[in-house]
């Protein structure tokens, strides 16, 4: 512990610049991403820092929240593969993860429920969705050198789906296009599209992916407490970073000045703090609102533009605890919905319940076993959001009754939560999405995450997921905080 505290006085001297003082940095957004940034810089001894996070709370996409007694990520979920994540390197050695074996039962233990609470039989339902699954590892496992002849993965599930339904007489024609429609639905709890016909394949050719298990779970934890990890707070607490005293909560930028001498950030109620750099952290689809009135002067022309190209992505969760669950004699993982054509067009024409077109799936939550989870993707996220509350909770009930009230005995949950991540101001959307008007790009992520230099000093710096090559992923984020962090510690290094 001494030693400690003497090398970080020995760096904190060393960063100390020409004027006397340790570099101020501002960081923008107390996600993962800018917490990976402060824990790194006041490990190397830069302890001029100041978070600003406009919510009341640190975490950002990371939400783990309670309900009957369960603690549940309403963000990220899963640690998403294991060589070379950041997140799975913190957290393994420490005994905190599991791999997700209900997850991989997608494979198995799939079932299907229409709108009229009909059920596909179990057989054919579960080879659909492997199928599916199938069809989805083939094009995970191709990269650029692959021919593959589709733009988007709509484009490229469509003529194998048509084969698999012609194999298939005993899928009745009038389900094929819902069915088809169901499992759009569920790609996008992945790709966070409001359709498959919008992923663009090159992109998820080019996306880097991880090797290893890729869903896996914190046990009965959650996702928040990658935060300890990161500040060292866990496993021995008295070694914990100050990154929380640094953090201004409440506190959202409007306004980010930069020149040559500094650059000078202003918040909402009119305070201004002023920095030798400024690491901006806020969602893509944040920047996308806001970048035109946010930087003074405005971004280079070439970063707004693939800023505006990239795509990011819209999906919610629903979690409903039940004090005495319906579905726990049946291991069955996911249950699938699907909507008639006719039951659709009716829905389609009512503004209050068309959201409940884009919910796909029920599933089980590992180790949370009265939790059932609900994932809304495609079209209508926003809609969910915005129906009042009173409301939500009838429609969830109805739809529930509705679709599983043939096959299961229902109960009545106790508590019923949502995501809002579309609606609020702070996000905006969940994470960017291989998106088609990127592909005119070379190197989008890499004119994202450039940082703008005057005088050849990082002055206004860019993190967050979709600054990283790992980009939509909580591994990406951090990588792309340390990254940021790293810049300015070799600048001082040499400057
Ligand atoms: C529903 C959902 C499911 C996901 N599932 C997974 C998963 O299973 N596995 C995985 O690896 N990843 C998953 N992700 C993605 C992952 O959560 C993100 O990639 C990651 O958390 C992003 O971190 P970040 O620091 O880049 O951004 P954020 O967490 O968004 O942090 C940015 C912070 O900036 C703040 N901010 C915004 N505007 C301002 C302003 N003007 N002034 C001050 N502060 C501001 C925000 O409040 C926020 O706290 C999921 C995300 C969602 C939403």
């Amino acid at each position: 512990m001494k030693k400690r505290l003497l090398i970080l006085l020995l760096l904190m001297t060393y960063f100390f610049n020409s004027e006397g003082r340790s570099p101020r940095v501002i960081i923008i957004g107390a996600g993962v991403s800018g917490v990976a940034a402060a824990s790194r810089l006041l490990e190397n001894g830069f302890d001029n820092i100041t978070i600003l996070e406009a919510e009341n709370r640190i975490g950002g996409r990371i939400h783990s929240v309670k309900i009957g007694g369960y603690v549940v990520d309403l963000g990220a979920e899963w640690v998403v593969g294991e060589e070379g994540n950041a997140v799975y390197d913190l957290a393994d050695p420490l005994g905190l993860l599991e791999k997700c074996s209900g997850y991989n039962a997608w494979n198995t233990t799939a079932r299907l429920f229409g709108s009229s609470g009909e059920e596909i039989p179990r057989d054919v339902a579960s080879g659909l969705v492997q199928y599916f699954n199938k069809v989805m590892e083939e094009i995970n496992s191709k990269d650029e050198s692959d021919d593959v002849k589709a733009e988007n993965l709509g484009q490229y599930f469509d003529p194998r789906l048509d084969k698999y339904f012609k194999d298939h007489p005993e899928i009745s024609p009038e389900l094929h296009e819902p069915l088809k429609y169901l499992l759009n639905l569920l790609d996008n709890v992945h790709d966070a599209g409001k359709s498959w016909y919008d992923v663009s394949v090159n992109s998820l050719l080019k996306l880097i992916a991880i090797d290893g298990d890729h869903a896996i779970n914190w046990k009965e934890r959650a996702y928040s407490m990658l935060f300890d990890l990161l500040m060292k707070k866990y496993p021995n607490p008295e070694e914990e970073l100050p990154v929380k005293e640094k953090t201004k909560l409440n506190t959202k930028v409007t306004k980010i000045k930069y020149d040559e001498t500094s650059v000078k950030v202003t918040t909402a109620d009119g305070e201004e703090y002023e920095a030798d750099h400024v690491i901006v952290t806020v969602s893509l689809g944040v920047l996308q609102k806001h970048m035109d009135t946010l930087f003074n002067p405005k971004l280079p022309e070439k970063k707004a533009n693939v800023l505006k190209n990239l795509t990011y992505g819209h999906n919610a969760k629903i979690i409903i605890y039940y004090k005495d669950p319906w579905w726990l004699e049946d291991l069955t993982y996911i249950r699938g919905i699907y909507w008639t054509e006719e039951d659709r067009k009716e829905l389609e024409n009512d503004p209050l319940r068309k959201w409940m077109l884009s919910v796909s799936v029920g599933t089980r939550i590992e180790h949370k076993l009265k939790l059932l989870k609900t994932w809304v993707t495609g079209e209508y996220v926003t809609e969910m959001e915005l129906v009042p509350e009173e409301l939500f909770q009838k429609q969830i009930k109805e739809l529930i009754r509705r679709f599983f009230g043939q096959a299961y005995n229902i109960t009545e949950p106790t508590e019923i939560i949502r995501s809002m991540w579309n609606t609020n101001e702070n996000f905006l959307g969940t994470y960017r999405t291989a998106g088609l008007p990127e592909d005119k790009f070379d190197n989008p992520t890499g004119d994202y995450a450039e940082p703008i230099l005057i005088n050849d000093k990082p002055v206004l710096q860019f993190a967050g997921e979709g600054s990283s090559v790992h980009w939509g992923m909580v591994n990406g984020a951090i990588e792309s905080g340390w990254r940021e962090a790293d810049r300015l510690i070799n600048y001082y290094a040499k400057n």
